[in-house]
């Protein structure tokens, strides 16, 4: 019998255009799971929040939706996975999103023993994650997302979980933008899932459902991957 002890952590990675749910889906599988979601669209964020020399490097880029540099995203992916939380098994998000990060992955797990369980690609359509994305915005407070015309507070500028009002937009999520990162997506992210697929490791689910749906269908898949 297999040793749970011994068997390497997990690894999950999640595919998707922007807009399809990834964040959303991986925070609620970190939640189900115990496992560690790491979304490079988050460290990112921290960093140019932070003005780090990758994060000044990044703004610009991440602003006008394109592809920030593999080196960039490859060295902090690299960093929050030497991070000892990462030993329960990690959840990618937004990781890897070409070629060359792809790679740039597999190297880094053949150092630490690990595989990848399974590629998960959220299939969604296009026209939709214009709306979806330029609707939406995040309390401010607590992280709770809300939309435009999807998910609107009870009372009007106050968030129903934790009561705040202050809330925020990314600034990319503007419909201009939104087309850019789209086509940066089919470009270079899309033909990701004939790499996993052509190794046994890609599970496509249809993702334009109902949040509880998906989370339903992935915890399943999740389960049945890890065990
Ligand atoms: P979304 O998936 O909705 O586009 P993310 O938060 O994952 O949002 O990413 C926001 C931006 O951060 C991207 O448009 C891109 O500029 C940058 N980014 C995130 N992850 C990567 C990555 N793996 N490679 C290159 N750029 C990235
Ligand atoms: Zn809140």
């Amino acid at each position: 019998m297999l040793d749970r002890a011994q068997s390497p952590a997990p690894v999950l990675i999640i595919l998707g255009p922007p807009g399809a749910g990834k964040g959303t889906q991986a925070r609620r599988l970190e939640q189900d799971f115990g496992l560690i979601q790491l979304s490079t669209g988050d460290l990112l964020r921290a960093a140019v929040a932070a003005q780090t020399p990758a994060g000044l490097r990044a703004r610009s880029v991440m602003e006008a939706g394109g592809l920030v540099s593999d080196d960039i995203v490859t060295a902090i992916l690299r960093d929050r996975m030497a991070q000892a939380d990462c030993a329960r098994g990690v959840i990618l998000d937004g990781f890897p999103r070409t070629q060359v990060q792809a790679e740039a992955l597999d190297a880094l797990l053949a150092e630490t023993g690990q595989r990848i369980n399974a590629a998960i690609s959220l299939n969604v359509d296009d026209a939709a994650m214009v709306t979806r994305i330029a609707g939406r915005y995040t309390c401010a407070n607590c992280g709770e997302g809300w939309h435009d015309s999807f998910k609107q507070p009870q009372v009007d500028g106050v968030c129903d979980r934790c009561g705040g009002t202050t809330f925020k937009r990314r600034p990319d999520d503007t419909p201009d933008t939104v087309a850019s990162r789209l086509a940066a997506y089919h470009d270079q992210t899309a033909p990701l899932i004939a790499y996993y697929r052509a190794r046994g490791a890609l599970i496509g689910i249809d993702a334009m459902g109902d949040i509880d749906t998906i989370t339903q269908k992935l915890g399943a898949i999740v389960k049945t991957a890890t065990r």
